[in-house]
């Protein structure tokens, strides 16, 4: 079929005001928000359905021609975005935003792919319920996009990744047959539980249309902190005394580095530190049923031992709503500061929670010894093992010889990653970007048995080819 051909067919199937081939029209889809990754397409397509989705899957298909879903297009690692060929088409969950149902008693949600996180949040907030998932690409980022990501955010400690909110996916195979796993079941033990397959896959096994997600009960309390602490190690034995001690009402634990706090001061004009500068800080949330007021004593008394035992050398309790977004805002804003600060090089490691300081210790030498001057941007979810590890080029450095340097300082990084029995990434998934990195360290049995998904579920390779494997 030629490219006219197929671009007709897909105009009949969604209206050919939703199959974009200009290209001031498809620019804004083809490259990625970090602006590392740019792609071409023969067209991007916006299906309003999934039956729609499944008729444009099947028309690539017997066309032959590449696909790449694309949701709120956030992704670190260049997932969303297709190669240079011009031949792909590129398939915008957009349109298909609509909630399918609200089952309150069930505490469940269906909703489509293209459905923005932070609506859904605020859809279950009007029914007096909580979507727990909450990253600071929120405002843009899509369920699909989650789900294909198993994105992780702020709130794993509690309520887990993506993939422990879901209990059902409706997917359109890369065949363009439709498969309704839609089930809004806690309890099914009835074979392969097949949507684990889809969720991380980052689109490269066939395209989420939507999802039955879990609901919990909104805290009534929440409680938020600011912690100077001394080491990543002290940050560790606070976690545990705080999970012995608040159980599941730990909901957030985010380490946080000076240097990383030093670039939000920087370059976000109305970020104030909230207390004298300390090599590092705990960024924590605690929340309840219970009254807000009595979780703030109870932490008050929880700070004081911790004080008192020398692993806190000072904290502040948020008094209200706002100044506690203020403090998140210190965390969350830490990549677009260092964005502003110039290039870096992003690493999303985990590695058992145990061996954080560890981590930090071996790779921070590793660094400083091969690029003296070296900055070291790491934060994150220390009750989670993961660290966002970021590093920026040498204040006197050049932004393009630093960039040559990513390759080496990844292996670096990596390699203590694994030799830790860690993961090269926690979150931000494979994409292009780290495509390499995975055959280096998945072990020849383990791309084996993905390899062999993929060629069950797209044996013409057609799905997000070039993502991941
Ligand atoms: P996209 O970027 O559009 O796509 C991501 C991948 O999913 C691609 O492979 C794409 O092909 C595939 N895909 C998209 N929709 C579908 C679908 N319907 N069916 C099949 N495949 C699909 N991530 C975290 O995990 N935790 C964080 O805390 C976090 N913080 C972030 C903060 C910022 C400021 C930014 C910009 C990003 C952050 N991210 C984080 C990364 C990103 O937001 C997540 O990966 C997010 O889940 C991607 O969603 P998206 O809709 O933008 O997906």
């Amino acid at each position: 079929m030629s490219g006219d051909a197929l671009i007709e067919r897909l105009a009949a199937i969604v209206g050919g005001e939703q199959v974009l081939t200009a290209e001031a029209d498809m620019t804004p889809f083809l490259g990625d928000w970090r602006g590392r990754y740019r792609g071409a397409a023969r067209c991007i397509v916006r299906p309003g359905t999934t039956s729609e989705v499944a008729a444009v899957v099947r028309a690539c298909s017997d066309a032959g021609v590449a696909m790449v879903p694309q949701g709120g297009n956030t992704s670190h690692c260049g997932a969303s975005i297709p190669d240079t060929s011009g031949q792909s088409v590129l398939l915008s969950l957009s349109r298909l935003n609509r909630i399918r149902a609200v089952d309150v008693p069930n505490n469940t949600m269906t909703v489509e792919a293209g459905c923005v996180l932070q609506e859904i949040q605020a859809t279950a907030s009007r029914v007096g319920r909580l979507f727990p998932l909450s990253l600071a690409a929120e405002g843009s980022c899509q369920i699909g996009g989650n789900l294909s990501t198993n994105a992780g955010g702020v709130q794993v400690l509690r309520y887990g990744n993506a993939r422990e909110l879901v209990l059902g996916l409706e997917v359109v195979l890369p065949s363009g047959e439709i498969w309704n796993g839609l089930r809004a079941l806690r309890k099914d033990n009835t074979g392969y539980d097949l949507k684990h397959l889809f969720i991380g896959a980052e689109g490269t096994l066939g395209i989420i249309t939507a999802a039955v997600i879990k609901l919990f009960p909104q805290p009534s309390a929440v409680v938020t902190a600011w912690l100077a602490i001394n080491s990543p190690q002290d940050a560790v034995t606070l976690l545990g005394k705080l999970q012995a001690g608040f159980g599941a009402g730990l909901t957030a634990c985010e380490l946080v580095s000076d240097v990383s706090l030093g670039m939000v001061l920087k370059h976000i004009p109305e970020a104030q530190a909230p207390l004298e500068r300390s090599p590092w800080y705990l960024l924590l949330e605690l929340a309840g049923a219970g009254d807000a007021d009595v979780l703030r004593v109870q932490l008050e008394d929880f700070l004081g031992d911790a004080i008192g035992a020398e692993l806190v050398s000072d904290a502040v309790i948020a008094q209200s709503g706002d100044q506690a977004a203020r403090l998140w805002d210190l965390r969350e804003r830490i990549s677009e500061a260092q964005k502003i600060e110039g290039f870096s090089i992003k690493h999303d490691i985990s590695v058992p929670v145990s061996r954080i300081g560890e981590f930090l210790d071996l790779a921070g030498e590793a660094l400083n010894a091969a690029y003296p001057g070296i900055r070291i941007v790491a934060f994150g979810h220390v009750g989670d093992g993961n660290l966002h590890y970021n590093q920026s080029k040498p204040e006197a450095g050049e932004n393009a010889s630093f960039m040559a340097s990513q390759p080496d300082v990844n292996r670096i990084v990596h390699d203590i990653v694994h030799a830790l029995g860690g993961s090269i990434s926690a979150e931000h998934g494979i994409g292009q970007l780290k495509r390499e990195e995975l055959q280096r360290y998945k072990s020849a049995i383990e791309l084996d048995m993905m390899r062999a998904i993929k060629r069950t579920l797209d044996p013409k390779g057609l799905m997000n080819p070039g993502k991941v494997l």
